[in-house]
């Protein structure tokens, strides 16, 4: 067994920018993103209106289009035009035209009063209040400028974008391909959920936590199952991988044991681009590539640790952005905030720590509470947290009150003690 990790230990931006150079967006693909849940898709192009919106001056509410140059004089009603007629007539002084929300404004009216401010009577109409030019009008371009941009490029497609492509009449867009992650599990003491488990096993958690990231994080995720510690049966594994993915996760098996043969794999069939990183949870954290001939992007290979803990906090600091930048998202990092610490948070002597805590809006600041015991096999320290305290290496806790900076995972708690 070797005493020294022969990987040097890199700190935590090095690893990002490591990462970050070896990826490039996939490729792009046209499709109907209205007819095709296309939400959580990357737009891979600039969107423009063709046309104003509203394209002719609008009714914004209910009741009659008339001249404001003729005050609170009484006003023949000549017609009705509703809300997907064309107008065709004049609103000549003296006069006005009954008018639904969304009904084109007639030519000569350069007003609409509220149906709730008049009064008709046999076609004879009273207003209660004068009015001034514009009023209640909808006017063209108002919403949307013709040839305005209204979305860009590495933007993730939500229910406004969705509804602004509509708007706009565009259906086929360009996006960016889900990037397609296998999971696997290794360890010979590890097992499905559902099946038996052997005294001293483990419920392999790891491949389903981290499949439910990736598909958080916009990817298509497709188990390998679980691979015993062995060479030949982990090298298939990761063969396989090598076929039909753009990012293949491993879990487990890139520490110092005799059986933890990742590593030596990665180096085997690819470049193993750094195996340690100065971080915790996960300090054997380990990146690779495989290239592979006839294509044009390697194969990923993010080693990630064993513990429960670990591979979940090193999939957010180290996995997440780069599945996010695969998919051409522009903002492909999680916001950083400052928190001001409820609880003490007690440092890692000699790394910097990424702790997980729950953090609320309380008396106009973010405060951050903790989520417990930080051990990186206690999956429930992860339960709730929405954010990951970055916590400096140091000997001294940090004590209530302090300031930190966090990364936010997830919406803010309510926080009502
Ligand atoms: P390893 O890095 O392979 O030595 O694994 C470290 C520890 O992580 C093991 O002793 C298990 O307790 C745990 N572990 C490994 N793989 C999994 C998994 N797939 N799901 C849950 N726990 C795991
Ligand atoms: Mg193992």
């Amino acid at each position: 067994m070797r005493r020294e990790s022969p990987y040097p230990m890199v700190p935590i931006d090095e690893a990002q920018r490591i990462i970050t150079a070896h990826v490039t967006p996939l490729g792009v693909e046209e499709m109907d993103v209205l007819r095709n849940a296309a939400d959580g898709r990357v737009l891979a192009e600039d969107i423009y209106a063709t046309d104003p919106l509203p394209d002719v001056p609008k009714a914004a509410v209910d009741g009659y289009a008339l001249r404001s140059a003729d005050g609170v004089a009484p006003r023949r009603v000549i017609a009705e035009v509703t809300a997907g007629a064309a107008p065709g007539l004049r609103v000549e002084p003296g006069t006005a035209v009954r008018v639904m929300t969304g009904a084109p404004v007639p030519e000569g009216a350069d007003a609409v009063v509220m149906v709730e401010h008049t009064e008709e009577r046999d076609g004879a109409l009273t207003v209660r209040r004068a009015l001034s030019a514009g009023d209640n009008i909808h006017t063209v371009g108002q919403d949307i400028a013709a040839g305005q941009c209204v979305l860009t490029r590495g933007t993730t497609l939500g229910a406004a974008e969705i509804g602004l492509l509509a708007t706009v009449g565009r259906v086929r867009v360009q996006v960016y391909r889900r990037p397609i992650v296998a999971v696997l599990a290794t360890g010979d003491e590890v097992y499905e959920p559902d099946g038996e488990v052997f005294p001293g096993g483990v419920r392999d958690s790891n491949r389903y936590a981290l499949m439910a990231a990736v598909r958080e994080a916009g990817c298509e995720a497709v188990s390998l199952g679980i691979a015993r510690d062995d060479l030949s049966v982990q090298r298939a594994a990761i063969l396989d991988a090598v076929d039909r993915a753009d990012v293949l996760l491993t879990s487990g098996g890139v520490s110092m044991g005799t059986r933890d043969l990742i590593k030596p794999l990665l180096a085997e069939l690819g470049t193993v681009h750094f195996g340690r990183i100065a971080f915790k949870p996960g300090k054997p954290t380990t990146f690779a590539t495989i290239d592979r001939p006839g294509r044009a992007a390697p194969l990923l290979v993010f080693g990630l640790p064993g513990f429960p803990v670990s591979s979940l906090v090193s999939f957010e600091v180290f996995v997440r952005p780069a599945l996010r930048r695969l998919q051409g998202d522009a903002r492909p990092e999680r916001p950083r905030v400052r928190v001001t610490l409820r609880d003490p948070i007690y440092p890692s002597a000699d790394r910097p720590e990424y702790q997980r805590a729950i953090v609320g809006w309380a008396e106009g600041r973010l405060v951050a509470r903790s989520t417990g015991r930080q051990g990186s096999s206690r999956l429930l320290s992860m339960l709730g947290a929405n954010a990951m305290l970055v916590v400096p290496p140091g000997t001294q806790p940090f004590p209530a009150g302090a300031e930190l900076e966090a990364l936010l995972t997830g919406p803010l708690a309510p926080f009502d003690e």
